[in-house]
Parts: structure tokens; C-alpha cells; sequence
């Protein structure tokens, strides 16, 4: 079966092909950086409008890319939501327009069960498992028993990782996204500052990183009235480390608890050399098998979003010409 599928949930436009659920016949990703940048974060209106202006051509390129035409898809697979309403309905109505032409399958994706699965084009998986989801808008661990399901076992009561990462690049005067820049600087300093973790009650596999970014920006406004010096090498290491250590020791709890076959590494922050290299050192130690899709995979493409909906597809999941952009989409009911 070869999936078409189609992401646009906040800034990358982007179209890729899979074959069987697992092979990638192509992946083209449009980025929108460079728009945003200026304004230090995404700006909903102006993603909408690049969607709009990219989606065809993305399409084509994919098409184009894979040699390929629309009678050879056997299902259309979309971001239905969570994500940026208005830039989530591009690509939605590009999927349904395109369903409807070619009279092919729809199917609505969780562009989080979108970053699980991209972890399938690295290796086969195996349940139960375990997902540490970190990206710019989710951090949770995602227990999965089977194909297609979804439990929610500990997530972000405030800040997502990612947002903790571009926030505190942002007060280091670094551009947007800042978590590469902040991975970057990390590996330049040493973890000397003393920042908060935040455990929350014992047995808790939530996670909180607000407290973490405003001791960073407390620190920061410290030292600058005291005339202390603190080099951002070493600020960013030291907020890396706290991140880490929290991410990875409650994963280890939890992997140990639900004794799982796998621990799939998903979302952009998955992309952090720190975190890749803490997750492989210690589950040298663990039983479980431990996945992390290329850097190309963690970041937003629909090559994931096409391998989660051909499960789906197979699954029997179908969409119809009513689906509509939802931007709370709940990944245990979807
Ligand atoms: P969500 O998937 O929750 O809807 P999103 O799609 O905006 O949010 P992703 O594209 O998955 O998020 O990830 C983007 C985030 O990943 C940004 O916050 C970015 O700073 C972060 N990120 C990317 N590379 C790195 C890195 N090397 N270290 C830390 N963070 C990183
Ligand atoms: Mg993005
Ligand atoms: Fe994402």
C-alpha cells in the first residue's frame, strides 16, 4: 500500500509517500523558519497564508519526487489536529479536495501518534512500548498496548520542553527555534548553576518546566544587577542537564514499571544530541530496546504522519468530507 500524507499543523508544509507503513518513497518538507524568525516565535496568520501558497506545490514535488501519480495512492492520510486551527485547515482541505478528485480513502492523523510513528520507518514495533513525546507543544509519556492505542501516562502540567528550551534561548537573545542553538552552547559549557528539577509527587510521571524557566531568567537578572558574569555556555548547560535528568529518570521509572519492550524517542526536542546520548548511555543497562528516528524524523515532516495513517487506513479508520481541523484533538480518543 502506498500512503500519501500531509502535515501542516504549525509551521513546515510538507507532503511525503510510504510504502507498507514502514518504507519512505519520499519526504518534502517546506519550512517556514525564516518568516517567523523576525518575530521570534510563529505567527499563526502568516503560517496560514505560506500553507496555503505551498501546499500544491509540495504535492506536486512529492508526486513529481516519487514518480508517481494519485491513481497509484491507495489512502490519503492528514493532520487533523492538535495544532495551529487555521493553519491545520490548509491542510485538511487539501487531503479532502484531493480524496475527493481521485476518489481515494481519507484518513485524520494525531500529529503526536504522527511523531510515535515515525519511529516505524526506523524499526519495527513491538508492545507494550513506551513514547517520550518532547516537542514544542507536548511533553508526555505514551503508553501503547497495541497498534493504534494511545494511553497517556504522565504529561507537562505547564511548559512542553520545547517551548522551556525556545523561551530560554529567547532571553539568551538567540533566534527561533532556540532548542538547537541552546543544544549547541550546552555542549560549550559545563553544568555549574544549580537550576530546579521538578520530581512533583512521588510516583508522578508528569513533568513541569516553568519553575525550571523562570530560575533560569532569575538567574540571569541576578547576576546582571550583582555585575557577575555568567557565560550563556554555561547557563545553557546547566538548563540542559536539569531537562535531561528529569526526562530521563522518570522514563527509566516508567519503562521499569509497565516493563516494555521498546522506548520510542518522538518529537523535535528528540533531535537534542544531550538527551539522545543520556537515553543511550543509560538503556545500555535496560532490557527494553531503545528507538530514535534521525533528526530529519523528530522535527515535523508527514512521512510520520503517512506511517501512523497507514495503521489507521489498515485499522479501518476512515474520514469523510466532514472532517474538520480540531486543535484539541485528544490522542486516547481519536
Ligand atoms: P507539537 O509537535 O507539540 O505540536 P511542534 O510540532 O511545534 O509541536 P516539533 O516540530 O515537534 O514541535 O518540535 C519543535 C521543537 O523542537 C522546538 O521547540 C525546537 O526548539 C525543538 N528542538 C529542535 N531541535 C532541538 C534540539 N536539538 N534540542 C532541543 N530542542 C530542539
Ligand atoms: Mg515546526
Ligand atoms: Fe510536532
Amino acid at each position: 500500500t502506498y500512503v500519501l500524507g500531509i502535515e501542516t499543523s504549525c509551521d513546515e508544509t510538507a507532503v511525503a509517500i510510504i510504502k507498507n507503513g514502514t518504507e519512505i518513497v519520499t519526504n518534502i518538507v517546506s519550512s517556514q523558519i525564516e518568516s517567523h524568525k523576525r518575530f521570534g516565535g510563529v505567527v499563526p496568520e502568516i503560517a496560514s497564508r505560506h500553507h496555503v501558497e505551498q501546499v500544491t506545490f509540495v504535492l506536486e514535488e512529492a508526486l513529481e519526487q516519487a514518480d508517481m501519480t494519485m491513481e497509484e495512492i491507495d489512502c490519503i492520510a492528514v493532520t487533523e489536529g492538535p495544532g495551529l486551527v487555521g493553519a491545520l485547515l490548509i491542510g485538511v482541505n487539501a487531503a479532502k479536495a484531493l480524496a475527493f478528485a481521485h476518489n481515494k480513502p481519507l484518513v485524520g492523523v494525531h500529529h503526536i501518534a504522527g511523531h510515535i510513528y515515525a519511529n516505524r520507518l526506523v524499526k519495527e514495533m513491538k508492545f507494550p512500548l513506551l513514547s517520550l513525546v518532547v516537542s514544542g507543544g507536548h511533553t508526555e509519556l505514551v503508553l501503547m498496548k497495541e497498534h493504534g492505542s494511545f494511553e497517556v501516562i504522565g504529561e507537562t502540567r505547564d511548559d512542553a520542553a520545547g517551548e522551556a528550551y525556545d523561551k530560554v534561548a529567547r532571553t539568551l537573545s538567540l533566534p527561533y527555534p532556540g532548542g538547537p542553538h541552546i543544544d549547541r552552547l550546552a555542549h560549550e559549557g559545563e553544568a555549574t548553576l544549580d537550576l530546579p528539577r521538578a520530581w512533583l509527587e512521588e510516583g508522578s510521571y508528569d513533568f513541569s518546566f516553568s519553575g525550571l524557566k523562570s530560575a533560569v531568567i532569575n538567574t540571569l537578572h541576578n547576576a546582571k544587577q550583582k555585575g557577575q558574569t555568567i557565560y550563556p555556555q554555561d547557563l545553557a548547560a546547566s538548563f540542559q542537564a536539569s531537562v535531561i535528568d528529569v526526562l530521563v529518570t522518570k522514563t527509566v521509572k516508567a519503562v521499569k514499571e509497565y516493563k516494555v519492550e521498546q522506548l520510542l524517542l518522538a518529537g523535535g526536542v528528540a533531535a537534542n544530541k544531550g538527551l539522545r546520548a543520556a537515553l543511550e548511555e543509560v538503556f545500555k543497562e535496560l532490557d527494553t530496546e531503545l528507538i530514535i528516528p534521525p533528526l530529519s524524523l523528530c522535527t515535523d515532516n508527514a512521512a510520520m504522519i503517512a506511517a501512523a495513517g497507514t495503521i489507521l487506513f489498515e485499522q479501518g479508520k476512515r474520514g469523510d468530507m466532514a472532517m474538520n481541523a480540531n486543535p484539541g484533538l485528544d490522542i486516547e480518543n481519536f
